[in-house]
């Protein structure tokens, strides 16, 4: 039991989800609310990146299914990292981010999230995408205007940030620099009748671009695909990189776990002990037969598999993982009273029981959690016993004749 769910709310899982149904909930969301896509949303995506960032560390999170948000935030020091929702969204979806910032100026990555299913990372495949991007101006070549119309911002002088004095209480000032206003940190600007036409001084357009994306055999669920240098693009800058994530979709039969395939199988009891025959449609459509070994009982959640019918391998897809098969046995809700002794004759026998000669005689009845109460009244019984003694048997007897 966790002290408080809130964490696992905001990512919309349960708080005994797996780190990997952690890290696809993380994922999902941090793309939606990322600021880029989502401006207005800016604590949602600090929000979650904090649940994830505690939840994904197995002891930052059982201090929090201790203790609840008060025990992280008590922890100090060790919780700094998450005060930078950015940073830690660059950490985890990787690519060119952070070393961008550290080399030269580089415009930004694009994350696109791309779903797939099951038979396309298991067959390989090629998807064509098309994204919005940011390049530089064909028009002006990225100067935004005619050649030598450009001229520092008198706002700023060309830095680009001005500073403001604030007064933050009786006597007391404070410093405050910040992006300007009128040039947008540019430092330049550039008169309304010599801007480009085509970008209205704003250097960059807006371009449709259609990647191929090609889906290799064995790719898993989160996996990156890196364009490099096909991200958004600003003047004096490199170009960023486009990342597509790989988004697997639940697949009807088979659950994908690292090489391995898993399903689930149900099978009726007589199949369970007497042997079953059994086809399965692989993903790139082949039937696979097979049977039961002969006089084998198969338990309900018993599990067998076959050998190299998994996902193929990634770079290596002539090797491939395990089909895991889980049985369910069927059991019958009840069997004809007649057949009972010719089945006994089958089954190993049944054990002895010794009856005390005082037991008590009682009945099983169906279990219903739900119905708590009337099995206490069962046990009330002896004290209704006692009251009728004391009361005398009236209201009893009235009761059965009104009934
Ligand atoms: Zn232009
Ligand atoms: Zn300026």
């Amino acid at each position: 039991m966790v002290k408080e769910t809130g964490y696992y709310d905001l990512l919309g899982v349960k708080p005994n989800a797996t780190p990997e149904e952690l890290k696809k909930a993380y994922r999902k969301l941090a793309l939606k609310y990322h600021p880029d896509k989502n401006p207005n949303e800016g604590d949602k995506f600090k929000a979650i990146s904090q649940a994830y960032e505690v939840l994904s560390d197995p002891d930052k999170r059982s201090i929090y299914d201790e203790g609840g948000e008060a025990a992280i935030k008590k922890g100090g020091a060790d919780t700094g990292d998450y005060r930078n929702p950015m940073e830690f969204f660059e950490k985890f979806f990787g690519g060119g981010f952070s070393s961008g910032r550290r080399r030269e100026r580089r415009g930004k990555d694009v994350v696109h999230q791309l779903s797939v299913q099951l038979e396309e990372l298991y067959n390989g495949a090629t998807r064509k995408l098309a994204l919005q991007k940011n390049v530089i101006c064909d028009k002006c070549e990225g100067r935004g205007g005619k050649k030598g119309a450009i001229e520092k911002c008198m706002q700023c002088q060309g830095a680009g940030l001005e500073s403001r004095m604030q007064q933050i209480g009786p006597g007391l000032v404070q410093h405050i620099e910040q992006v300007c206003r009128k040039c947008s940190g540019t430092g330049e600007t550039i008169s309304e009748k010599d801007r480009c036409k085509q970008c209205h001084g704003r250097k960059t357009v807006r371009e449709r671009k259609v990647l191929e994306v090609h889906i290799e055999k064995g790719m898993r669920d989160g996996q990156k695909i890196m364009f490099s240098g096909e991200g958004d693009h600003e003047p004096e800058s490199q170009p960023g990189d486009i990342i597509i994530l790989l988004d697997e979709k639940e697949h009807q039969t088979f659950v994908h776990a690292g090489s391995d395939l898993m399903m689930k199988m149900p099978i009726q009891l007589v199949e369970a002990l007497c042997g079953f025959n059994r086809i399965i449609k692989t993903l790139d459509d082949r039937d696979l037969v097979f049977s039961s070994a002969p006089g084998e009982v198969i338990r309900h959640e018993m599990t067998k598999c076959i050998m190299d019918e998994g996902m193929p391998l990634y770079k290596n897809p002539l090797e491939k993982g395990r089909l895991i098969i889980q049985f369910e046995v069927i059991f019958p809700d009840s069997i004809p009273v007649s057949v009972i002794p010719a089945l006994e004759q089958c089954l190993p026998p049944r054990p002895e029981v010794e009856i005390p000669i005082d037991a008590e005689q009682v009945t099983l009845s169906d279990f219903d959690p739900k119905h708590r109460g009337q099995q206490q009244q069962h046990h009330r019984m002896p004290y209704d016993e006692d009251d009728r003694y004391d009361d005398g048997p009236g209201p009893r007897m009235q009761q059965c004749s009104s009934s």
